[in-house]
């Protein structure tokens, strides 16, 4: 009775539809199996045998019939799923968080799976799911299976070798860029690449400029061709602040800013980026005592196995909302963004890339640019039109050597 689908009441009408399944599964497969597949970079999440039973008949026997609603997503049944949120994807297992905040370990329906290969990344952290209850069959321990993943609003991805999306965080709202004004030195490209991240994923950048407390009058230099750009680092919040980005200033030394951080966290879900010591852990802490980011950047040997390491962790806040540490991820490799579409992630150029006299121009060295026109009249920044053609040249250079 568990886990049939059937055994609800539709709301819509429903529709069938026929799943295949992808591997000849008439020898059933032992555990041991399946780790060799996931080991050797198969990164498909299994469903317990103990629920499904495909009958042994050769081809036809491998599809099977089920009910799915207008998005072809497996239909509710409330009276036997319970709904839940994923915080964390390890090896074969999605935990996820049910609304008593009690934590389940399950695993991924194959029909699901199925319903999702166009995702590529079928369950993720921040998803919201149903799943079944299956403690009873391990002697009460909190086991489950996803049954059915809900639509996603937003999707931080990057791309991975072979140029095949990876959805790291799923529903995530808001992404906060932290930097530190000194100690590491403020890099403002590195904040254009997190706003164009957060950007293409649908999520809203917040800056958080830390350790307020060691501002000082230092030039922050990015380079160009031809001649150093000098800002102080007032001078690149001011500009983030004129762009109309959410700049936040901290200092978990002195305090400043931590209540404003602490209102821009409470009820959402924040992504958290920015470079190893810049200041998250020390921060969070500072706003949640005994909130200690739970894992560590990975090794580099980790990172080959990297299906069986933890890419993002989705840390319930005492005071309302999540933040997502993403400790897998390199802190510049948080997209998945064409060299083309960069343009519309610079927001400011958007209103004259129409006026360019050519439709395919990449505003670099074409004639007629009206984005550079707009650089030269000073209604674009130097130092923003400089960080685009530094992003251009870099997504180029990534998709040549995919
Ligand atoms: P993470 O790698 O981003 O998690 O950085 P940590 O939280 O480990 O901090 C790195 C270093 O910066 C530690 O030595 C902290 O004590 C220090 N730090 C963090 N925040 C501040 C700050 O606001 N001001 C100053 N002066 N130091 C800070
Ligand atoms: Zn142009």
């Amino acid at each position: 009775m568990r886990g049939r689908i059937d055994a609800m009441a539709p709301r819509r009408r429903p529709k069938k539809v026929r799943v295949d399944f992808r591997q000849n599964r008439q020898v059933r497969r032992r555990q041991d199996d399946w780790t060799q597949r996931y080991r050797a970079g198969e990164p498909d999440l299994i469903d317990t045998e103990a629920v499904e039973s495909v009958r042994a008949k050769g081809e036809l026997s491998r599809r099977r019939t089920i009910l799915v609603d207008e998005a072809d997503r497996p239909l509710v049944d409330e009276a036997l799923w319970r709904p839940g949120l994923v915080t964390k994807v390890h090896g074969l297992f999605c935990y996820v968080r049910d609304s008593a905040g009690q934590t389940w370990e399950c695993t991924v329906r194959r029909v699901v799976r199925t319903l999702l290969i166009q995702t590529r990344t079928p369950v993720t952290v921040g998803d919201r799911v149903w799943f079944s209850d299956h403690s009873e069959e391990v002697g009460g321990r909190p086991v489950g299976v996803i049954e059915r993943v809900e639509p996603r609003t937003s999707r931080l991805s990057r791309q991975v070798r072979g140029c095949r999306e990876q959805t790291i965080v799923a529903n995530a709202d808001q992404l906060l860029a932290l930097v530190s004004v000194a100690q590491p030195r403020l890099t403002p490209h590195l904040l254009d690449r997190f706003i164009v991240a957060a950007l293409k994923g649908g999520l809203r950048p917040v800056l958080c400029f830390n350790k307020m407390d060691l501002l000082d009058d230092v030039p922050v230099i990015e380079t160009r061709e031809d001649r150093p750009l000098r800002m102080t680092a007032m001078d690149v919040i001011a500009e983030f602040q004129r762009l109309g980005y959410r700049c936040l200033c901290t200092s978990a030394v002195t305090g400043q800013g931590l209540d404003e951080l602490r209102e821009v966290l409470r009820d959402h879900t924040t992504v958290l980026s920015g470079q190893s010591g810049v200041g998250k852990s020390t921060l969070l802490n500072a706003l949640q005592p005994g909130l200690n980011l739970p894992t560590r950047p990975v090794s580099r040997e980790n990172e080959k196995g990297r299906h069986t390491t933890t890419l993002a962790e989705l840390i319930p806040l005492d005071f309302g909302g999540y933040v997502v540490d993403t400790p897998g991820i390199r802190a510049f490799e948080l997209w998945a963004v064409q060299p083309g579409e960069l343009e519309a992630y610079f927001q400011e150029f958007v209103p004259h890339v129409p006026q360019c006299r050519f439709k395919s121009c990449t505003h670099r060295q074409e004639e007629g640019c009206a984005v550079v026109a707009a650089v030269e009249r000073g209604a674009i920044s130097e130092r923003r039109y400089y960080s685009y053609l530094k992003m251009f040249s870099e997504l180029q250079a990534a998709g040549d050597s995919r």
